[in-house]
């Protein structure tokens, strides 16, 4: 850690996850000299105070901001707008204001217009996740050896940018910086679309009639079960993601219907060599992201297993 990434008060608005996590990282680090928070409801405010992982919890956004060098919105994206204009008035000149938001050119959009010249306004994202939510699911390592990307308005503080870089790279992160509209196009194909056939998929598991639920449950570890995970995610996060991004998605929807057509082509017709071609090219894409190190090697994705007992 450089002393350029060091900030005198970090103040993270929202604590669920991804501002669970900063607080905690942040805190184990030492990137920060104090952290004050808030949260929408008088419930979370009151679990993260019995948490006791900040200095300080506060009931508003304005107060939260006040004297801040370094400012988060760790909220829905769809929340995003309303709270920048919210906190716009009382914004320590030279501050850093950034988000956590899973959509970029939006966020972007709604926020930019209500910051005062005086701030230094740097969008991330951490690529980082788990389906939990609350303040209590978020941990310190969470941002190890995953992305953060940043993405700078044209004609950002270079210092600036440079600043949040070190701070996310001193919680473990490795940071890229690309346009909004870049990160919206390469996420809606690597995490959104995922998520929608996630929740498609186990949807259409749910309402079969020749499949009971109970036999959709025990068999899961056919594949359903990995889909689980990823539909357990949260729903007012994701309907905001894709209410956000709706234009990068439904392109890369448009090519994934393309793609399920030729899919479904190849087996009416009993087209083995299509889908063998097809399952190579996919088999070396998995192999690519173990080899990079985005995933573990170990079969089932590293589930603990029970071992067969020797017969006595
Ligand atoms: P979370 O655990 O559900 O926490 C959300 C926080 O936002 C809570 O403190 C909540 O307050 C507050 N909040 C909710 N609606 C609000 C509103 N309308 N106005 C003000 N505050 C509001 O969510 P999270 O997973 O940390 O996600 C937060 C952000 O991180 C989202 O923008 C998401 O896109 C992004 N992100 C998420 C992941 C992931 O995997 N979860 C990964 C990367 C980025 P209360 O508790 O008081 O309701």
């Amino acid at each position: 850690m450089t002393n350029a990434s060091h900030f005198k008060r970090l103040a993270l608005i929202g604590f669920g996850l991804i501002g669970g996590s900063i607080a905690r990282a942040a805190r184990a680090q030492g990137l920060v000299s104090e952290i004050v928070t808030t949260a929408r409801s008088e419930k979370t405010r009151a679990r993260v105070a019995e948490l006791g992982i900040v200095d300080r919890v506060v009931e508003t956004n304005v107060e939260a901001v006040a004297d801040a060098d370094l400012v988060i919105l760790c909220i829905p994206v769809g929340a995003c707008g309303p709270v920048a204009q919210d906190i716009a008035g009382h914004l320590k000149p030279g501050a850093i204001i950034s988000d956590v938001g899973s959509v970029k050119g939006a966020v972007v959009k709604d926020m930019a217009p209500h910051l005062p010249k005086t701030v230094h306004f740097v969008p991330a994202h951490p690529v980082a996740g788990t389906e939990h939510s609350g303040p209590d699911s978020g941990f310190p390592e969470l941002f190890i050896d995953r992305w953060c990307i940043l993405t700078p308005p044209e004609g950002t503080d270079a210092d600036a940018v440079e600043r949040l870089r070190g701070f996310w790279a001193a919680m473990g992160a490795k940071v890229e910086v690309m346009t909004p509209e870049h990160h919206d196009l390469v996420l809606a194909i690597t995490s959104h679309l995922p998520h929608l056939i996630a929740y498609t998929i186990v949807g259409t598991a749910d309402e079969l009639a020749q499949v009971t639920s109970s036999e959709v449950i025990k068999f899961s570890a056919g594949g359903f079960r990995d889909f689980t995970r990823i539909a357990a995610s949260d729903p007012i996060m994701w309907r905001d993601v894709f209410l956000a991004n709706k234009d990068a998605v439904l392109e890369m929807l448009g090519t994934f219907n393309e793609d399920l057509s030729k899919l479904t082509r190849a087996i009416r017709r009993g087209d083995g060599e299509a889908l063998f071609d097809h399952f190579t090219r996919t088999r070396a894409i998995r192999r690519g992201i173990v080899s990079i190190g985005q995933d573990s090697a170990a079969p089932d994705f590293g589930r603990p297993h029970p071992q067969l007992k020797k017969p006595d």
